[in-house]
């Protein structure tokens, strides 16, 4: 299947993306051609980046947006358009990972991730729709998990999330069928990333033996399966793209 790799003109919105897979996916646009605005908590990371994309001769812009807020996360998408005229790709990125039990779980951490994983995405959307429509399409790029297909334990509210996601994103598609907006669930196996650094230690001490002699996947690997779908003519649409460690169980 023929695919563009070369983004030039084109503005891509990437949220979390101050490490990992969404820091990868801003750079591989960036230099790739397109204007890339990138949102997360940490200020002084995404102003790196920036800094960085700038440096090589690409056009960045960075925004400070919790996106499990309202406003901020609309702030951030309509600050993407007004910088640079127009929006192309949403890449609905940010997440959070807090595993553990479901019994005695420390209910602040079922919020966090509802908020970023769920409804961060659905106000990043919610702001990017009438912008991509306006414009005659854009592609919406959400970024769920392996975890939204395989269940296990300790994953009960990271999994409801994404499998949430996945719901959303296919009804989103048929929403979408005549305005030109692409819809594309994205998801990886175990990526080599910061995700995990947030589980409580007693959770990692009890799964850490689950992906032992797994050899993780690359934020790179990922961001390439973005670029893939993203790049793809008008009439085809990616819907859903699984990628794991070949020597992954799960
Ligand atoms: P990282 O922890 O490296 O990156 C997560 C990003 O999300 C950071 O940039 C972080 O930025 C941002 N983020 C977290 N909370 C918020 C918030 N409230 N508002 C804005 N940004 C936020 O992990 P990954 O790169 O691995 O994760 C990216 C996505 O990939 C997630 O959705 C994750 O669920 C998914 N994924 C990851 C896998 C893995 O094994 N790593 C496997 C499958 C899916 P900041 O803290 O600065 O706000």
């Amino acid at each position: 299947m023929p695919g563009v790799r070369d983004f030039s003109g084109k503005v891509v919105a990437v949220t979390g993306a101050s490490s990992g897979i969404g820091e990868a996916t801003a750079l591989a646009f960036a230099r790739a051609g397109a204007s890339v605005a990138l949102a997360a908590r940490r200020t002084e990371r995404i102003e790196a980046l920036a800094a960085r994309i700038a440096g090589d001769g690409g056009e960045a812009i960075a925004i400070t947006a919790d996106v499990g807020d309202e406003s901020q996360a609309n702030a951030f998408v309509r600050g993407a358009h007004e910088r640079f005229g127009r929006l192309d790709v949403l890449v609905n990125n940010a997440g959070v990972m807090l595993l553990g039990p479901i019994e005695g779980a420390p209910t602040e951490e079922w919020r966090r991730m509802i908020d970023v994983n769920i409804m961060g995405v659905l106000y990043c959307t919610h702001a990017a729709l009438p912008l991509m429509r306006g414009q005659g399409g854009g592609d919406i790029i959400n970024v769920s998990s392996v975890g939204g297909r395989v269940l296990g334990r300790y994953s009960g509210v990271y999994s409801l999330t994404k499998f949430g996601i996945g719901a959303f994103s296919e009804a989103l598609r048929q929403e979408n069928l005549a305005t030109g907006i692409r819809v594309t669930l994205i998801e990886p196996g175990r990526v080599e990333t910061e995700l995990r650094t947030h589980v409580r230690e007693e959770v990692i001490r009890e799964i850490g033996g689950a992906f032992a002699g797994v050899e993780p996947l690359e934020a790179d690997d990922v961001a390439e399966a973005i670029l893939y779908a993203a790049g793809q003519p008008k009439h085809v649409s990616i819907s859903e793209i699984l990628l794991r460690p070949s020597n992954s169980p799960m």
